[in-house]
């Protein structure tokens, strides 16, 4: 079982670029709440609330839901908003959607509060693992059920701060993480809209 790099940096920043802008377009002329999801998303949620030009609150949150390499399935609040976002226009900023669980029960705590509006956006969605279905709004890569670690994704804490993006393969795989690659490339030039 190998590292290696799945998503590079430049790779990584030009996509923020896109979904900022599309962002920034979808709500011109309102205000935002970005919601980060602690701790994965803290890169991705730090690289594009700087490339949002609207009137922006940042607010964190941070749950609990895996150990090692699985999803316990139940969330656990370890970290609540400062305010509740009724009325506000919010967007979930979150690292990877896996089984969907976790976004799920999230969304069920923030529809509580009667926000605006509320839409979902992650760096990356592993769509064959969904087991919830979740509304996802702006997603940056889509891939392969690799599990990932660095640029905030972590194993038992450890990597999050290795600025690429990089799963672990067996020898026989490294043909299909080349086409993988290619794919994630792809999705840079044309997008992945649903
Ligand atoms: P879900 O509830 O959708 O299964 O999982 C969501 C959370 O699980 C993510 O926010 C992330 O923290 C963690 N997770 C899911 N897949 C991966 C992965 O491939 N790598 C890492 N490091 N974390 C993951």
């Amino acid at each position: 079982m190998g590292k290696e790099v799945l998503i590079d940096e430049e790779t990584i920043s030009k996509r923020i670029i896109q979904l900022a802008d599309q962002i920034n377009n979808d709500y011109k002329g309102e205000k935002l709440t970005l919601v980060c999801i602690l701790k994965g998303s803290l890169y991705f949620y730090a690289d594009l609330s700087r490339k949002i030009n609207l009137d922006t609150e940042l607010e964190f949150i941070r749950v609990s839901s895996y150990e090692g390499e699985n999803s316990t399935g139940k969330i656990d609040f370890k970290l609540d908003l400062d305010e509740e976002v009724t009325n506000k226009n919010v967007i979930v900023v979150e690292d990877i959607v896996d089984t969907g669980n976790t976004l799920d029960s999230l969304l069920k705590h923030l529809k509580k509060q009667k926000p605006k509006s509320l839409k979902l956006c992650t760096l990356l969605d592993k769509k064959d693992r969904r087991e919830t279905e979740v509304p996802i709004d702006y997603v940056g890569f889509k891939i392969p059920n690799h599990f990932v670690i660095g640029y905030g994704l972590d194993l038992d804490q450890k990597y999050r701060n290795i600025p690429e993006i990089y799963c672990f393969i067996e020898d026989e795989e490294r043909e299909q993480l080349n086409e993988d690659r290619e794919r994630i490339v792809l999705q840079l030039k044309y997008g992945n809209r649903r």
